[in-house]
């Protein structure tokens, strides 16, 4: 069908998207209204970690949906009590709340923190945030994000975010005060262009939360799930959080977020926390098909082994365009083009025939790469060649 026969004013305009219409999408690869093929580094934005409708989702969905799909929040259910189980058993937290987006996640995180500041902290509610930080959409994630613009965009702000800078741990000493509740951050920075916080750093940050009894959030939506190779990145440095949230990849595509939080903090009590939707037991399903696969003996160390692959081949890329090198941890990476040619790169990757390739530039002068986690060598082969053409088409 013809882009063209479709009328898609129907839906809001928040973006601007090419005139293409997805129809399918299997592992690595979507597939257009026109029958064209793409080969996807994006993967719903992080979210496919096992690619297009892979079979164990296909199965936990099509298996729950005939059982179960919302018995309501009021009420227990199978899935949701073992997923919270897997996920206890995996990480050093103890309880968990399920979501439906990592925005509603982290918005659970800020009432937790602030509901724990006035039980233990005489109702100290600043949680101080990073700049370039991305925590979501809604009011209180947008005014504890750091992207700039804002925090006037739809003012007045949810007040209670002051900024520090990543990887710089004076800047965060210096904001704590008596109203500090909590520190929170990305591991690794997403959206702001895949900037790991260092090792040295969430180290520091852990001694110095600890050392004024305040609370240290991570923000996994993006790093956690096996992205970078250990289940969460706040593993990489070896340190253990009071609160954690996740997202994107829990589900592996399906709308499914988590908080969670060791027993000290779990200070909610009825009548603080809940949603219509939270823990059903249709997408709680399918998290335990993704993070049974996660676990399975191997796949971790491969999701390392297929990170260092993706980092040598585009630092060999790099070297080769005179670019700027790249950096990022497991299979969450950016490629440093030293030009704004990202959003150039990105039309054009769309464009190639008979195939295209999916990209995406968090950044004009920036690439990030993230494939499914069971990405191949040959995928990860085939969209370096055809970036290699489109840099030198585009240099020309
Ligand atoms: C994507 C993202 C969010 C928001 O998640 P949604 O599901 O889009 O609400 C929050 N934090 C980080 C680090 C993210 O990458």
């Amino acid at each position: 069908m013809e882009f063209s026969q479709y009328n898609v004013n129907a839906l809001m305009y928040i973006t601007p998207r090419p005139d293409l219409v997805f129809i399918e999408g299997s592992g690595m690869w979507l597939t257009d209204q026109n029958g064209k093929r793409y080969l996807d580094y994006l993967q719903g934005w992080a979210v496919n970690c096992l690619g297009h409708s892979p079979q164990c989702i296909q199965d936990a969905l099509v298996a729950q949906s005939k059982k179960l799909i919302n018995p309501s929040p009021a009420f227990y259910n199978e899935p949701a009590i073992e997923l919270a189980g897997l996920l206890t058993a995996n990480s050093c937290f103890d309880r968990v709340f399920f979501t439906n987006s990592g925005a509603e996640a982290n918005e659970g995180a800020i009432k937790l923190a602030r509901k724990w500041g006035q039980l233990h902290k005489a109702g100290a509610f600043e949680i101080i945030t990073f700049d370039h930080s991305f925590h979501g959409r809604t009011l209180a994630t947008m005014s504890a994000s750091g992207k700039p613009g804002w925090d006037t965009m739809f003012a007045p702000q949810v007040t209670g975010f002051p900024k520090a800078d990543l990887n710089d741990l004076a800047s965060v000493e210096q904001l704590i005060s008596d109203k500090t509740v909590a520190v929170m951050l990305e591991p690794v920075q997403g959206e702001g262009g895949v900037i790991p916080a260092s090792r040295e750093f969430m180290q520091a940050l852990r001694a110095l939360t600890k050392k004024h009894n305040i609370l240290l959030i991570v923000d996994e939506v993006q790093s956690g799930m096996g992205r970078t190779g250990e289940l969460f990145a706040y593993q990489l440095s070896g340190i253990e959080p009071d609160i954690m949230t996740l997202g994107k990849g829990i589900g592996g595509g399906v709308p499914l977020a988590a908080l969670l939080c060791r027993e000290e903090i779990a200070c909610f009590v009825p009548g603080d926390q809940g949603g219509t939707y939270n823990g059903n037991p249709l997408v709680t399903a399918v998290g335990i098909a993704v993070i049974r696969q996660l676990l399975a003996p191997g796949f971790l160390s491969s999701v390392k082994e297929m990170g260092h692959y993706l980092s040598q081949a585009l630092l060999t890329l790099s070297h080769k365009h005179g670019l700027e090198g790249e950096r990022g941890e497991g299979l969450l990476r950016a490629l440093k083009l030293g030009h704004e040619l990202g959003p150039k790169l990105v039309e054009a990757g769309r464009g190639v025939e008979p195939v295209g390739v999916l990209l995406n530039s968090p950044r004009p002068d920036l690439l990030r790469f993230m494939p499914a986690l069971n990405v191949s060598v040959a995928e990860i082969d085939q969209m370096i060649v055809m970036l290699d053409a489109l840099l030198t088409q585009l240099k020309k």
